[in-house]
């Protein structure tokens, strides 16, 4: 006899947040301006309401319900309600195109689509596209039906106002899927990524443990990462584990609503990618209050610059916590929280030791960093290797057996580049993509777009590597100047050499662009640089071109 079976599914999270921390609020903010405000109570019967919505539709036991939608209180709903009837949440991203939803509808086999009214336009090009094929109801999360040429389209508020808002706990094995989130496709084709019950459980403690997002009964989080991208990285699901007051910005972002409502609600802890921090910096510091509730903002899914992170720090005195994962990962593997021993370092030495790494793995997750023959290299600051990772919440093989060379002896293959410390950081040198190879000496482009954005003339710049007749590759930077700035190769040039860079690291191309493109989930998009500026040979310049055409 030891400790009692209790298997570690969605109704473990749900049927807690209800009954203990009833009264606690859930707060969404629309871009018309409306601010809906409830209570976990209120949240826990209109998911119940859902549930039984789903099976009066009578969608199959283990049917996959999709989401499109923004971040609202309806879209929380949905994370718990479908999971919470046997059913697979999956949550499509509204940024791509309705070609790529449709195949991704069409991959994962939705049956249901919850969809936010200003997605039906998409959503009817993906009918055409032949996506809805298999697809039985389409729900617009709100209480009318806007015009629309989709068949039979149904009202939320409707289908709940009729449901009871009671339903009887399900056995719910923990094994069992829970929900299925794409790759972002930043890389290739988007594959699906299955979470189980009980590895979206552990994820949520994970995340809000002091190795995690940091998060307890006291905090307040506001996700500025789209439900759709990893699940909000198990931010809704840590605060409901604790109970902490949540709150959603719905639509696209918007920095000075955004800045307003992280100072209005008093939040506390938040999270999202680079570009998000950058375009709010502006924001926070017009409105001229250094949101003093606001504890640490975590970012991820990209390496944020050096400066952004002092910027936050010095200018507003928030720590930015690094970290680092991946769709297959759940997606929080590691944080980058400084050590106890670094307390009483100078800040520009706990910058370098901690906030710039990746992070510390979380408890549970293990990495192993190896070379080609599949070695593990030395843990010396230095050598570069590609990145393992296994954990509970580590995938174990992509939906329908995409891919199974990325999966090694119980290990996943992330394709990451990293280098690892004694100390037990590492930190991403680059995606094996992005990676340059100038005449077998790599050059990391993170590293080197990270030092040209420290310039003062640079707004941002992304480094990609071009096919090179002599050097196999070499890089080519492209930066978008400060407004009424200049830049050029050789200021480029000089800056990289005063920190450091040898000569023969240095670009040999400069092109001036209006925007780094971004990918659907806000990442800077090389796989457009490389199509734009790399693959384009009239481009290339004349002392780069094969002999033969010259
Ligand atoms: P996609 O693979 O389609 O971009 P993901 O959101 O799953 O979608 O991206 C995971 C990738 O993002 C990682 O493999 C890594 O390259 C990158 N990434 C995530 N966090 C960091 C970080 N802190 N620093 C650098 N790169 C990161």
């Amino acid at each position: 006899m030891t400790m009692m079976d209790i298997q570690l599914n969605n109704w473990l999270l749900f049927a807690h947040t209800q009954r203990h921390n009833a009264e606690v609020e859930i707060v969404s903010l629309f871009p018309s301006g409306n601010v809906h405000r409830y209570t976990y109570n209120d949240f826990g019967a209109r998911a119940q309401q859902l549930m039984h919505a789903l099976d009066e539709l009578g969608l199959e036991q283990d049917a996959v319900v999709a989401t499109l939608a923004w971040n609202h209180h309806r879209h929380l709903e949905c994370y718990f309600g479908v999971p919470c009837t046997g059913r697979v949440l999956h949550t499509l991203n509204l940024r791509l195109s309705a070609a790529e939803l449709a195949y991704i509808i069409r991959d994962a086999d939705d049956r249901c689509i919850l969809a936010d009214p200003d997605t039906l336009p998409v959503l009817e090009q993906v009918r055409d596209a032949g996506g809805l094929a298999g697809v039985r109801h389409v729900i617009v999360l709100g209480d009318e039906v806007p015009d629309s040429s989709l068949d039979g389209v149904l009202t939320y508020e409707t289908l709940l106002a009729a449901q009871p808002d009671t339903y009887e706990q399900r056995d719910i094995a923990e094994t069992s899927p829970l929900g299925v989130c794409y790759t972002s496709g930043t890389t290739g084709r988007p594959k699906g990524v299955v979470y189980t019950h009980r590895s979206t459980f552990l994820h949520a403690l994970a995340a809000t443990s002091g190795a995690g997002m940091s998060i307890g009964p006291s905090d307040c989080t506001l996700p500025m990462v789209p439900m759709f991208h990893a699940m909000a990285w198990g931010m809704p699901q840590a605060a409901a584990a604790v109970g902490a007051k949540q709150v959603f910005a719905s639509g696209p972002l918007d920095p000075v609503a955004t800045a307003r409502l992280l100072s209005d609600e008093a939040v506390t802890v938040t999270a999202g990618v680079p570009t998000v921090w950058l375009g709010l910096a502006d924001a926070i510091a017009a409105q001229g209050s250094r949101l003093p509730a606001l504890r640490h903002c975590v970012c991820g899914g990209a390496q944020p610059p050096r400066h952004l992170i002092e910027r936050y720090l010095n200018e507003f005195d928030i720590p930015m916590i690094q970290a680092w994962g991946m769709t297959e990962t759940s997606p929080l593997a590691s944080l980058a929280w400084p050590r106890h021993a670094y307390r009483d370092l100078p800040e520009e030495e706990v910058l370098t030791r901690a906030r710039t790494q990746a992070g510390l793995p979380l408890p549970g997750v293990d990495i192993s960093v190896r070379d080609e023959d599949g070695n593990e290299v030395p843990m010396d600051d230095a050598t570069m290797g590609d990145l393992y990772v296994r954990g509970p919440w580590v995938a174990d093989s992509y939906f329908k057996n995409a891919e199974p060379d990325k999966f090694v002896d119980g290990w996943f293959r992330t394709g990451d580049v990293v280098v690892w410390s004694p100390s037990g950081y590492f930190v991403i040198a680059d995606r094996t993509k992005d990676l340059i190879k100038s005449g077998g000496e790599w050059i990391s482009s993170v590293d080197m777009e990270a030092q040209i954005m420290a310039m003062t003339t640079v707004f941002e710049a992304a480094v990609i590597a071009v096919p090179d007749p002599r050097w196999q590759e070499r890089p080519l930077v492209a930066v978008v100047p400060c407004p009424g700035a200049s830049v050029t190769l050789e200021d480029v040039h000089e800056h990289l050499t005063a920190n450091g860079w040898a000569r023969w690291q240095l670009p040999d191309r400069i092109e001036i662009i209006e925007e780094v493109p971004r990918t659907s989930v806000g990442k800077f998009d090389k796989k457009q640089l490389r199509a734009r500026f790399a693959d384009d040979p009239a481009a290339t310049p004349a002392s780069a071109q094969p002999a033969a055409s010259g």
